[in-house]
């Protein structure tokens, strides 16, 4: 057993770790394979996991959080992704971000409160069919109409869809303008909204636990005040300058799937019996599991500087992007080994790392593309 130990990590934070395990194993796992076959989580989810106390665990209390910093944030991710559930707690959180950071008094004390009871659930919405990796190409309008915005447009891949109340909307306030111009977030309360409607949810390679819907906005209205942030304009640089703390998410994530994996292959390997041995004993099986434990700890390291500039507020966009695209990628690497070293169980949905398998492949490609994340490492050069 490695003796390293995540320096950002107390012993308060430890206590909030097995509760929040417990809460996992009790509430979320025994209805796992049901929400695998419905495509999304039971609504009551989100007000169980309010009640527990991981919503918004680091917006402060005064908006209904839990006054904590971002460490527990990542204790959340982190024994989400051991746990295998699939839950869009990193998107409520992200969306709590941009309402806590650029939205005025009153967004904060409507919203935040109930993002953080799970009576409402947020989805951030900015992908379209003909604009994903290209953000500055969408086309959904919000124009403004005396106090009311306009919407119209449609978005795809959204996380959160199924049972969105409240959307962080990218669009195009002054579709006039080009590139990153004219883009603005505007936040949309959809309950018996007319005019908005969730279309298909999307049959996925992995993570079918977790919704992924169609939106369509069509002559939607809205207040004026749903603006986030006080001038038009500058959603697209509210977008950049939240993405570090999405990308971090994404690779806490990653490295708690990978750990998981790699523990849950040392058993088997030492369980499987095969030519009068074990598959540990076989020196190819301890060489690849050597190689994905090193290669874990060593991301494990990287992640740890990255939560911390986090909490201390001076993470760049350049240190978030590697580390969503390295850990990843590597995520997916030692994944695909520790199922190899399962044999032909490993690709039954019966065993774990077939699912630790086929749910880390999107991480690559959402929250920004890895060949995205390379290209802003390369703007730092
Ligand atoms: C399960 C899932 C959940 C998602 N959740 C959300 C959500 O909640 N909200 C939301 O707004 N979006 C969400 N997305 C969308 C996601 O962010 C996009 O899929 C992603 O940004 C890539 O966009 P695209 O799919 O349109 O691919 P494209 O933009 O068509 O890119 C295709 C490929 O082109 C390559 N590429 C792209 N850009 C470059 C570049 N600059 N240089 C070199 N190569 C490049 C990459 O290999 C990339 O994978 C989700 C997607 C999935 C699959």
């Amino acid at each position: 057993m490695s003796t390293y130990k995540s320096p950002w990590v107390n012993e308060e934070l430890e206590i909030f770790r097995k509760s929040v395990r417990q809460f996992f194993e009790e509430e979320f796992q025994p209805h796992q394979e049901k929400w695998r076959g419905q495509h999304h989580v039971d609504r009551d989810a989100w007000e169980k996991a309010g009640a527990m106390g991981i919503l918004l665990t680091d917006v402060p209390e005064e908006y209904g959080g839990g006054g904590g910093n971002f460490a527990y944030e990542a204790v959340v991710i982190e024994e989400l992704a051991k746990s295998g559930i699939n839950f869009g707690t990193q998107i409520q959180s992200i969306v709590a971000h941009y309402i806590l950071t650029y939205g005025s008094e009153d967004q904060k004390r409507r919203w935040l409160p109930a993002l953080a009871k799970g009576e409402m659930v947020a989805a951030l919405a900015m992908t379209e069919p003909a604009a994903g990796s290209d953000v500055q190409s969408i086309r959904t309008t919000a124009i403004r109409k005396g106090d009311e915005y306009l919407i119209n447009g449609s978005k795809t891949f959204i996380t959160n869809g199924y049972h969105a109340d409240l959307v962080c909307l990218a669009a195009k306030t002054d579709p006039s303008l080009t590139g990153s111009k004219g883009t603005s977030l505007v936040m949309i309360e959809t309950r018996d909204l007319p005019g908005y409607r969730v279309g298909r949810t999307l049959e996925k390679l992995g993570q079918h636990d977790q919704d992924t819907c169609e939106l369509f906005f069509d002559d939607v209205r809205v207040p004026a005040s749903n603006l986030v942030g006080s001038e038009e304009g500058k959603g697209f640089a509210q977008m950049m300058q939240q993405l570090p703390y999405e990308r971090t998410l994404v690779a806490i994530a990653a490295v708690a799937a990978m750990e998981r994996a790699i523990e849950i292959t040392v058993k088997h390997a030492k369980d499987r019996k095969m030519f009068g041995k074990t598959l540990f004993d076989l020196q190819n099986t301890r060489f690849k599991l050597a190689e994905c434990r090193t290669e874990a700890q060593i991301g494990r390291v990287f992640l740890d500087h990255c939560i911390e500039r986090v909490i201390d507020g001076t993470l760049d966009t350049a240190t978030a992007s590697m580390a969503k695209y390295w850990l990843t990628d590597k995520q997916c690497q030692i994944a695909d080994e520790c199922l190899q070293l399962h044999g032909g169980y490993g690709y039954t949905t019966e065993y774990e790392i077939a699912h630790i398998w086929a749910d880390a492949r999107v991480q690559r490609i959402y929250a920004g593309a890895n060949e995205v994340m390379k290209e802003l490492v390369a703007r730092s050069l």
